[in-house]
């Protein structure tokens, strides 16, 4: 799927896809991507961090 001047940057034209941490578009003039799931790939992160500070703290 083509999204026509849809880049914030360039202003030049994207296409959507698709990877491991879910759907994205890139812009086909300057390769910026804007990744549509951000915010649960985030909480993702953050809830691993947590994990792993909890384990050193048990270490510790
Ligand atoms: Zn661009």
């Amino acid at each position: 799927m083509l999204y026509f001047k849809a880049c914030p940057r360039c202003r030049g034209d994207m296409h959507g896809g698709s990877d491991l941490y879910g759907p994205y578009r890139e812009c086909l003039q300057c390769g910026h991507v804007i990744d549509l799931e951000k915010k649960s790939v985030l909480l993702d992160a953050i809830s691993r961090e947590r994990v792993s500070q909890g384990r050193k703290e048990k270490a510790a």
